[in-house]
């Protein structure tokens, strides 16, 4: 007898992890073999459906500490001088499925979760501080163009640039991604952005739009394609395992949270859209400003629990903070929490990992895995002392707006177009070296699948953003497909 037994689900001892229950040792297995049932059951149940983008991921715990002042501009209680707030972060790939590659060239997810004492605030971001669209209507698509083809079930590099040639918005982004930034090193050495512009609120109910940069303490490392190939090969799970194991060695990594800040006015004549989310806003125009520190010093302990289930979106937003005009934001605050209802439930925030740090009193009854209790009133308006709510604690950032329903472009401003900022990238970031890179890339990437009538718009593509890269780019391709 030993008192570190096997149990059922149920608590009951179990009979044996070794043989199934038998009429007879050459007989049939009898259906009276209630623990194999139940092994094979939850064996087949083990999977919840995976992510559409952000599948493959890891993540972790820590804290983030405020290091300035910047509570003219917001009166969150988790960017006030001193606050220190407990975080989850998951760092991922982007059209990834979870047994690929860590190595792929793409973005990759970059999620914070504060457990802040307002409530939850999530911050679904990126590792690149641009996206490839600017209205939510094409998200579905442009997943779609980079996933799996109908017929073979395999990737085809021909959709995704017919795709990406026919939403000149993507430019910017593919030429990021394109360029060393498109394969990090390791989660640990690469920055964060939220991507969108988002609203802030202060005491004195003053809105600014802002925009965060969390740069790696660690810097920013990068892989060649060349390595890139090798590891996936060789060691899939590569950053993964780096962050598990730097944080299990006592190793720490951090990020500096950073803001841009653009006054609300300002937003109105601008001379771009600042609420286009495949654009920048230039470091000259709206410098960073420092807030504070974010370190993750947990690992998770169980993966499916912590990181699986671990759901993230942009309508988790506290007291002093909000959302903003940027469409693909406006879409995003429906589509993750929409995807968490249809991955893993209903009641998805009542998984430890995504349950608020504070008292929870909503009128959300029932569903699948509730496991909170309910208790009565369970409506509202009632007369026996239920919650009310208080739209002044809520402090909801609202804007005016007006107009006719249409389906329409952002008005376009001055320096509202598709190629500029990414010819800013190429001719003003990258340097010689960077420029060959990025050349050499994309040349091995088009060259593997790309057929016409598309490879002849991926040439005007390139030329649009860069005349010279997109030369050297045809004659790569072309000598590649000659030979
Ligand atoms: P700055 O010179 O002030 O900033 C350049 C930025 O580029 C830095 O934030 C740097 O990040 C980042 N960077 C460096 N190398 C690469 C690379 N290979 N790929 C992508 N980003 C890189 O210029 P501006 O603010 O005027 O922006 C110029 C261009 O820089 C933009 O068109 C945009 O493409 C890119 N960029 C701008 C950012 C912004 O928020 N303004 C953010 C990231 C990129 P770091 O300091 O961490 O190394």
């Amino acid at each position: 007898m030993t008192d570190n037994y096997t149990t059922t689900d149920g608590g009951a001892p179990a009979p044996s992890n070794e043989r199934s229950l038998t009429l007879g040792p050459n007989g049939p297995i009898l259906l009276q073999d209630t623990y194999l049932i139940e092994q094979l059951a939850a064996f087949n149940r083990e999977r919840v459906p995976e992510r559409q983008p952000h599948a493959k991921g890891t993540g972790a715990f820590g804290r983030f500490e405020v290091t300035n002042d910047v509570s003219a501009y917001t009166k969150a209680a988790v960017f006030q001088p001193g606050a220190v707030t407990d975080v989850f972060v998951r760092v991922a790939g982007n059209a990834s499925e979870r047994g690929s590659a860590d190595t792929l060239r793409d973005s990759r997810g970059f999620s914070l979760k504060f457990y802040t004492s307002e409530g939850n605030y999530d911050i679904v971001g990126n590792n690149v501080p641009i996206f490839f669209i600017r209205d939510p209507i094409k998200f579905p698509n442009l997943i779609r163009s980079n996933k799996r083809r109908a017929d073979n079930d395999c990737h085809d590099h021909n959709m995704v640039w017919d795709f990406f040639t026919q939403s000149p918005e993507s430019a910017h982004l593919v030429t990021l991604i394109m360029g060393d930034r498109g394969i990090p090193r390791t989660y640990r050495h690469m920055n964060g952005y939220g991507l969108h512009t988002f609203s802030w609120v202060n005491v004195g109910g003053e809105i600014c739009w802002v925009k965060y940069h969390y740069k790696s303490d660690q810097g920013v490392q990068c892989l060649t394609q060349e390595e890139a190939d090798r590891l996936a090969g060789t060691d899939p799970d590569c950053c993964q395992r780096d962050l598990f194991d730097a944080i299990a060695r006592g190793e720490f990594p951090s990020w500096t949270l950073y803001v841009q800040i653009m006054p609300f006015e300002d937003a109105k004549t601008y001379r771009f859209n600042p609420f286009d989310v495949t654009k920048v806003w230039p470091h000259a125009d709206y410098p960073l400003i420092e807030v504070g520190r974010m370190t993750l010093d947990r690992n998770p302990t169980d993966h499916h629990t912590e990181v699986e289930q671990a759901a993230f979106g942009p309508h988790n937003i506290v007291p002093g903070t909000g959302l903003s005009p940027d469409r693909l934001l406006l879409g995003r605050s429906f589509a993750y929490a929409d995807a968490h209802r249809a991955r893993i439930g209903v009641n998805h925030h009542q998984i430890p990992v995504n349950a608020p740090k504070v008292p929870v009193r909503s009128y959300s009854k029932d569903g699948r895995m509730r496991v909170q209790n309910v208790s009565d009133p369970v409506y509202t308006p009632n007369t026996v002392g239920g919650p009310v709510a208080d739209p002044a604690r809520a402090a909801e950032v609202l804007w005016a707006a007006d107009g006719e329903m249409m389906r329409a472009a952002y008005t376009l401003r001055p320096d509202d177009d598709d190629w500029g900022q990414a010819h800013t990238l190429i001719r003003e970031v990258m340097d010689d070296d960077q420029r060959e890179r990025l050349v050499r890339n994309v040349v091995g990437h088009v060259s593997n699948g790309v057929r016409e009538p598309v490879l002849s718009r991926v040439f005007e593509y390139w030329r649009n953003i860069d005349p010279e890269i997109g030369q050297q780019i045809e004659k790569g391709v072309r000598a590649n497909l000659n030979q």
